[in-house]
């Protein structure tokens, strides 16, 4: 017995056929489960340049190794794929019931391949895996698309689905299921391209069977009794991720005005605080009992008199300070009304801020934003704007595309204003004022994500964040973690308390595989995966001159940020060698032969030359 299900479904698009395959035992030793997993599928699977938009492009759903077993936390599923938004490889982690159902049905991923000529939606049960078609389902929001189905195939069915955005290709397009999503780099984009409006399931629970049952029913006992009193899971419970926004204003890196600044007056009206007030109902994902979310009345727009599970931080900062807001009834709006269309908040946030930023500086006027006033704070025009993206209509065409495209097309000197990496819109730290972060987000394989590798120490305090030496080292070990965090899945926020070697003992109780139980093959896991996604975007022509920062964090000091105030990224070189030095890249930024080898992946040398 073993928690893996050891099955993937492979569903074709092109053709309607699907079948079942066995999962190589290797792959699970080498990659555990979710992101890692879907990125040795990616690797071996994907063809080099193809269009992340055509029919070539592979979307991975996976879940861990642990969801569904009593474990709390770790019951979230990602998708993975190359993004159209960065050209890289991709994951996004969402929570729901979704990844729990995908292991009640008996697999570890679900790979969609091929395009459908039309719309279609692909049901999963028992009995099999059914095909319609989704004309009637075209425009219709995610959340109203979930009911429709749940009414077609049952109460008990969990399904993922796009957008109005998604069906129009805006590059950042989300997946939504239940009240969460999969927001970053376009893999609601993918869908759409794929004309697949909505995935769902609807199987019997089916509870995965550890391989040492009873000593894993123990440390899943531990695990809730720790949990109980745990004060970083007491707090997620009460403040959930908006407790951050005061934190960072605090520090000076809370971006402000598209990253001109790093604090805002009046920031007690969006913190956590703020939204604990404004909190209706506690909200969360399957089997987790932090339960970080909320449930919050939205006011204006089509969710108008209904309750979301929202804002998170990162929707606070895009709808918030970065366009010179502090209306939390707003930010709540606005969120609410991105879900409404499946769209990053992040990058939707971003974009508009690009937008007001270009307007204020003269680049941009009224003539080329459709008659819109785009002067910072002015909340009808964000709500214009994201209704014109969703619809990709006027300037939300140009704006739909992300930031890196929108600045190429608008030539000049847009791109100075572009806050993104790798093609991704920046996520709510200022990395001027957190360098290791400035790092992190750099050398990371899915452009600016504040996912990807979190500066613990620094954000905490234990280290200094404005030095810009010793950080390659600890840079290189948090994305490690951070990938056996996405390989397994265990929630960032849902996590408190838990060990890389409490990991490694539910692990081996979970599969019997005893190289899990050795934390340093552990750790050496994730440094594989970091190391395929690397392997990959080379394969890309991705290299070091594509580990970079928007030109404002090299050239402009961080200006009204408190403590960070004057806070720039001085020598970005010096940092990337350190980096590469302690992961066994060359200075071009690409693994070096001789850590291929080591990391087993030998294979990828003949492909990278
Ligand atoms: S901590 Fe929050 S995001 Fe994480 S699994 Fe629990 S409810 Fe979901």
């Amino acid at each position: 017995m073993t928690t893996f299900a050891g099955k993937l479904l492979r569903i074709d698009l092109g053709s309607f056929t699907s079948t079942i395959e066995q999962i190589p035992e290797l792959y699970f030793s080498d990659f555990i489960s979710a992101r890692g997993l879907a990125a040795k599928y990616l690797f071996d699977e994907l063809k080099p340049n193809i269009d992340p938009l055509g029919p070539g492009n592979k979307l991975i759903l996976s879940v861990g190794v642990l969801a569904g077993t009593g474990l709390q936390g770790f019951s979230k599923w990602a998708v993975s794929t190359k993004s159209p938004l960065t050209g890289t490889i991709f994951r996004s982690v969402v929570g729901g019931n979704f990844g729990a159902w995908m292991k009640h049905a008996g697999y570890d991923l679900i790979i969609i391949q091929g395009s459908a000529k039309n719309l279609v939606t692909v049901h999963v049960d028992t009995s099999g895996v059914y095909f319609s078609d989704a004309k009637e389902f075209s425009g219709i929001d995610p959340r109203g698309l979930q009911k429709l189905l749940k009414k077609k195939y049952g109460r008990r069915t969990e399904s993922a689905c796009i957008g109005i955005a998604g069906e129009n290709l805006i590059r950042y397009a989300s997946i939504t299921s239940g009240e969460r999503t999969a927001s970053r780099g376009g893999v609601g984009t993918v869908m759409g391209a794929k004309n697949l409006k909505a995935i769902s399931i609807n199987v019997p629970v089916k509870k995965p069977v550890p391989f040492d049952n009873p000593r894993f029913q123990d440390l899943v006992k531990k695990q809730i009794s720790m949990l109980k009193d745990h004060p970083r899971k007491k707090n997620m419970t009460t403040l959930g991720t908006p407790y951050i926004t005061t934190v960072l204003d605090k520090m000076g890196i809370l971006p402000v005005k598209n990253f001109q600044e790093g604090s805002i007056p009046g920031i007690d009206k969006v913190s956590g605080k703020k939204f604990y007030d404004l909190k209706m109902a506690k909200a969360g994902c399957y089997l987790c009992m932090t339960r970080c979310g909320g449930m919050r009345n939205v006011t204006e727009g089509p969710f108008g008199g209904t309750q979301i599970d929202g804002p998170e931080y990162e929707s606070i900062y895009a709808f918030g300070p970065l366009l010179d807001i502090t209306d939390s009834a707003f930010v709540t709006d606005a969120n609410a009304f991105c879900d409404y269309y499946g769209l990053d908040t992040i990058s939707t946030g971003v974009s508009i801020a690009f937008a007001f930023e270009l307007f204020e500086k003269g680049i941009i006027s009224a003539v080329d934003t459709n008659g819109l006033d785009l002067t910072w704070g002015n909340k009808k025009a964000i709500f214009s704007l994201i209704e014109m993206i969703g619809k990709k209509e006027g300037i939300g065409a140009l704006l739909g595309q992300g930031v890196k495209r929108a600045a190429r097309d608008l030539g000049g000197e847009a791109g100075i204003y572009a806050m993104e990496i790798k093609g991704l819109e920046l996520a709510g730290y200022d990395p001027r004022g957190v360098k290791g972060y400035a790092l992190s987000m750099a050398t990371s394989n899915i452009g600016g994500s504040h996912m990807y590798g979190r500066p613990r120490e620094e954000l905490s305090g234990i280290k200094d964040p404005f030095t810009e030496t010793d950080k390659g080292l600890p840079i290189a070990q948090v994305q490690k973690e951070q990938a056996l965090d996405d390989s397994l899945i265990a929630c960032t926020f849902g996590n408190s308390g838990l060990s890389f070697e409490m990991y490694a003992e539910y692990l081996a109780a979970a599969t019997g595989n005893k190289e899990f139980e050795n934390v340093n093959n552990f750790i050496k896991i994730g440094e594989r995966i970091v190391c395929i996604e690397r392997c990959f975007n080379v394969r890309e022509g991705f290299a070091r001159k594509d580990d970079s920062l928007p030109k404002r964090m090299t050239t402009e000091p961080l200006r009204k940020a408190g403590p960070s105030t004057g806070q720039m990224i001085r020598n970005l070189d010096k940092l990337l060698d350190e980096y590469y030095e302690a992961l066994g890249y060359g200075k071009n930024g690409i693994p070096k032969p001789g850590k291929l080898r080591e990391l087993g992946l030998d294979g990828t040398i003949k492909n990278l030359s």
